[in-house]
């Protein structure tokens, strides 16, 4: 299938969406483009979007196996992501299993307490506001979402962080936190948009603690895309490095 079909129709921080011949469907190209700080420090990682596309796509697969409903159709070739059209909500579902980032130097929390159950929060999807967390009545009263949505999301979270937890468990990562999107198909089900790569996730070596993920280029340290392939080379099985040819 081509893969530069049809128009733009979305420009986001670090993934373009266009249109295709089929009006359910988008492709979702993942570029280079790293940001911090809503886009204030920007810089581009060659081949970071090559790298999350296909760990996006693994995570996704998972997610689907274990009955989540996600956008994923189908990576055309690694950048290139075909998927389901969705009319996206503008929250960000932030789900922690460990005490880490804003959590820290916004409440008094130990750095690296633990969450069980895990703590799910809410911020607005805006770069003019700055993404505040908001609560339910707000999200409701913005007319972003119903309470029966909410029940839906908050289930659908806990259920994605409990696969994605044991997984990365079985392949030496710790998961401390991430951030996922949902979006609403033509029948207005609630569906897992957006990517869940190391630009979303927070991951750490389950030895070490050393960090693998966006967290190093926020605090301008070295070895970003090293630590993108680190989770890649973990999380891939042989059969996806051999479909990419990754020598990883
Ligand atoms: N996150 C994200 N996009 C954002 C804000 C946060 O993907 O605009 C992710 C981030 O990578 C981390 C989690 O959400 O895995 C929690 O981030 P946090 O609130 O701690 O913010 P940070 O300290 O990263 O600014």
């Amino acid at each position: 299938m081509n893969t530069e079909v049809g128009n733009l129709i979305y420009k986001g921080k670090a993934k373009d969406v266009y249109e295709t011949d089929d009006p359910e469907k988008v492709m979702v190209k993942f570029r280079d483009d790293i940001t911090a700080g809503d886009g204030a420090k920007k810089e581009n990682l060659k081949k970071k979007g090559f790298y999350n596309s296909i760990i996006s796509t693994k995570f996704f697969k998972i997610l689907e196996e274990a009955g989540v409903k996600t956008q994923y159709v189908e990576l055309i070739k690694p950048r290139y992501m075909l998927s389901k059209k969705l009319k996206m909500i503008p929250l960000e579902v932030i789900t922690r299993n460990i005490a880490a980032g804003s959590l820290l130097r916004n409440f008094p929390f130990e750095e690296k307490q633990e969450f069980e159950p895990p703590i799910i929060q809410m911020d607005y999807k805006s770069d003019e506001y700055h993404d505040p967390t908001l609560n339910d009545d707000i999200a409701v009263a913005l007319g972003f979402v119903t309470r029966k949505e909410l029940k839906t999301i908050r289930d659908i979270t806990l259920k994605i962080n409990s696969v994605l937890k044991d997984f990365l468990k079985s392949k030496g990562i710790l998961f401390p936190d991430f951030k996922i999107e949902f979006g609403r198909d033509s029948q207005g089900n609630i569906i897992l948009g957006d990517e869940i790569s190391p630009d979303s996730c927070r991951f750490w070596d389950s030895e070490t603690w050393d960090v693998l993920d966006k967290d190093l280029f926020r605090k301008g340290e070295s070895g970003v895309m090293e630590a993108y392939i680190t989770v890649a080379s973990r999380v891939l099985d042989d059969e996806d490095k051999k479909k990419w040819n990754l020598n990883i």
